[in-house]
C-alpha cells in the first residue's frame, strides 16, 4: 500500500501490543518528520536495551547484571516473595511503599483460551526458590481477573504443602483489569490487608 521502507515500518510497529493498523500508520508519519538524528537515537535506544536487558537469575524482573537492583539489595526481606504477573508490575507494587520483600515475576496467568498452562510460567522456579532462600510467605499479586484468581489458586494449591504462608491482595482492588488499574493508596491496603488463602 505505502513504498516499501514506510510499509516495513507500518508492519514492524503493528506488531506490538495495543497498537492497530491505523495507529501504526500514524506513528509511522510522524517519524518521517522527524529529524534523521532523532531517528537514530530512537532506533539505537530500542537496539541498546534489547542487548544490555536481561532477565534476574533470582525473580526474572529486568536487569542489567544476573541479578537485578532489588535482589541485591541486603535491606530487603528474604523471607517475604511478591508474585506478580509481569516485571512491569513490580513498579507498580514498589510504589506503594508498603512492601520490602523479594519479587518472583511468572511471566503471565493461566489462561486455557490463550493455551497458556502452569507449565508455561514459572512456577517451578518459585518451588525451588521456596526452599532454596528459606521463605515463609508468597503474597499472590496476580491481575484481579479470572486468570489472575485461577493462577493464585493454583499456586495456593501447589505452595501451601511446601509449608509457606499463601496471601492473596485483599479485595477493593478494580475488579478485571491489571494491578496498575488500582491506585496506589487502594493496591498498599490490599497488600496490607492481604488475607490467608
Ligand atoms: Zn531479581
Amino acid at each position: 500500500m505505502f513504498e516499501a521502507p514506510l510499509q516495513r515500518l507500518i508492519d514492524e510497529l503493528a506488531r506490538l501490543p495495543g497498537i492497530g493498523r491505523k495507529s501504526a500508520q500514524r506513528l509511522a508519519f510522524h517519524l518521517l518528520q522527524i529529524e534523521e538524528e532523532d531517528a537514530g537515537r530512537l532506533a539505537e535506544a530500542i537496539v541498546d536495551m534489547r542487548r544490555r536487558v536481561q532477565l534476574c537469575m533470582r525473580c526474572f524482573n529486568v536487569t542489567d547484571s544476573e541479578e537485578c537492583s532489588i535482589c541485591r539489595d541486603l535491606r530487603r526481606d528474604v523471607s517475604v516473595v511478591c508474585v506478580i504477573e509481569r516485571a512491569q508490575d513490580i513498579v507498580v507494587i514498589e510504589k506503594t511503599q508498603e512492601f520490602s520483600g523479594r519479587y518472583h515475576v511468572l511471566g503471565g496467568a493461566i489462561s486455557p483460551i490463550e493455551g497458556i498452562g502452569p507449565e508455561q510460567l514459572r512456577m517451578r522456579q518459585l518451588m525451588e526458590r521456596i526452599e532454596a532462600e528459606g521463605i515463609q510467605e508468597v503474597i499472590v499479586a496476580t491481575n484481579p481477573t479470572v486468570e489472575g484468581d485461577t493462577t493464585a489458586l493454583y499456586l495456593a494449591k501447589l505452595l501451601k504443602p511446601l509449608g509457606v504462608r499463601v496471601t492473596r491482595l485483599a479485595s477493593g482492588l478494580p475488579v478485571g483489569g491489571d494491578l496498575d488499574y488500582a491506585d496506589e493508596l487502594t493496591l498498599g491496603r490490599a497488600l496490607v490487608g492481604r488475607r490467608e488463602m
